[in-house]
């Protein structure tokens, strides 16, 4: 079962591909979104091939990392809370959602206890929409100059969750707006920053993504299927 889903995604990967619109990255990296999936799915998917998964919660990572090997690179895509922050750094080898300069100079300051550059991205809120954490996308090159104080930071690009529309193609034009930020960050500089990587796309959109420029997506659902709560 996952075995097939994950084959169908990799296929759907290599069309959108085909059918991009603008990128900057030639590849395009699969993150297994394998929150509330157990670690018997998790093998399954790694054994065919996955080698990023994202989480969304500390305490379910962290009993997986004890049960799993550490093969894999450990992502994670839901929202971080302050307090959970040394957590978070010794587990993840990024974290795609700082959303707050308080949340990441704690981050810094965990990382620099253990002596560890913690790779980050910028959680953007596009859309702004209310029942979503991320900036906005003005508040974006403030947040970069910011960076420069943490130096146990390396913040390597920005990651969007595009609203849910019932037509993808609605998401098309917030994939393509941050693309377009995205980009016209790339030819400036920062200290402790670098754009290597725009994450977006989910299992409804992430075609939609790629086309638009994504070259980190998160699929939970279409490799797993559904959740159950
Ligand atoms: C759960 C989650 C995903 C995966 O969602 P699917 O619709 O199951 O693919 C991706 N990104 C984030 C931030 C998530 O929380």
């Amino acid at each position: 079962m996952i075995a097939e889903k994950l084959t169908q995604v990799m296929r759907n990967i290599e069309i959108a591909k085909g059918n991009r619109n603008r990128y900057f990255d030639e590849n395009v990296k699969l993150i297994a979104v394998t929150k509330n999936h157990d670690v018997n799915a998790m093998r399954e998917a790694i054994d065919h091939g996955v080698k990023f998964v994202g989480e969304n919660r500390i305490q379910e990572a962290m009993q997986k990392v004890e049960t799993l090997d550490r093969s894999v690179e450990w992502h994670l895509i839901g929202h971080l809370q302050t307090n959970k922050a040394k957590y978070a750094v010794d587990l993840f080898d990024l974290i795609h959602s700082i959303d707050s300069e308080r949340l990441m100079a704690e981050v810094n300051r965990v990382a620099n206890k253990i002596n560890k550059i913690q790779k980050v991205l910028l959680q953007v809120n596009v859309s702004e929409e209310k029942s979503k954490f991320g900036i906005s996308t003005k508040e974006i090159e403030p947040f970069l100059d910011s960076v420069g104080q943490y130096d146990h930071i390396h913040l390597c690009g920005l990651m969007t969750i595009a609203p849910h529309y019932n037509n993808v193609e609605d998401a098309r034009p917030i994939f393509r707006e941050l693309f377009q930020i995205f980009c016209n960050l790339k030819l400036k500089s920062f200290k402790n920053v670098s754009m290597d990587w725009l994450s977006m796309g989910m299992t409804n959109d992430y075609m939609v993504a790629i086309e638009e420029g994504a070259n980190l997506i998160r699929v939970g659902t279409g490799i797993f299927g559904q959740r159950q709560y």
